[in-house]
């Protein structure tokens, strides 16, 4: 069976223009998945560690015939690849991918929660997905998604930054 899922990337460390792009050419070169839509690229001030250089964040949908833990196999395989270290919490990376919506499926288990917990508090998270996917369901929020971005207080750390970037995709993969 097929899954929609949608992505959260981020980058603050080493190149991360060229991070985001190899991040989201290893997704389409992995059997089994498709990305469907990219973001634009924003620029982000950093949120919960605030003493680190700024990250470039986009969303993906993607669509897929794995299962959740696979697709979190996945996304870590790819941080492994790319040199992610585990050091701080919220501290600087090469990239996170992290699974913010699968479905509308709620998922608890040991390794995963979906939606992402902390999604709904993230502009830098929920701008760049709102964009790709305007009307997407959080299974369990009252309010839309629009709605619940527009109370957040982090909005004005959001900048776009590269504009459209879905448009490079054919280039890109
Ligand atoms: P945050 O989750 O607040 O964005 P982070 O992305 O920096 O923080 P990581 O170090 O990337 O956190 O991941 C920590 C753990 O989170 C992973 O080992 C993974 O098992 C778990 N996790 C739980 N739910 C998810 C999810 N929806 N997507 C990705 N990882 C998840
Ligand atoms: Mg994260
Ligand atoms: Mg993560």
């Amino acid at each position: 069976m097929t899954s929609i899922a949608y992505l959260s990337l981020g980058s603050n460390q080493g190149e991360p223009f060229v991070n985001l792009k190899e991040a989201i050419s290893q997704l389409q070169r992995t059997e089994g998945v498709q990305v469907t839509r990219v973001s634009s690229i924003y620029e982000t001030d950093p949120v919960g560690v605030t003493e680190q250089n700024a990250f470039l964040n986009l969303a993906a949908e993607i669509e897929t015939g794995k299962k959740p833990e696979e697709l979190l196999d996945l996304c870590q395989r790819i941080e492994d690849k790319l040199g992610r270290k585990r050091l701080v919490r919220w501290g600087p990376r090469t990239i996170d991918l992290d699974i913010l919506l699968f479905n509308a499926d709620m998922i608890q288990s040991d390794r995963l929660t979906i939606p992402h917990p902390r999604m709904h508090e993230r502009s830098f998270v929920l701008i760049p997905l709102l964009e790709i996917s305007p009307d997407v369901v959080y299974p369990g929020l009252k309010k839309s998604l629009k709605q619940q971005q527009q109370t957040l207080p982090d909005q004005a750390g959001v900048r776009l930054w590269k504009k459209n970037y879905s448009l490079l995709l054919e280039e890109l993969l």
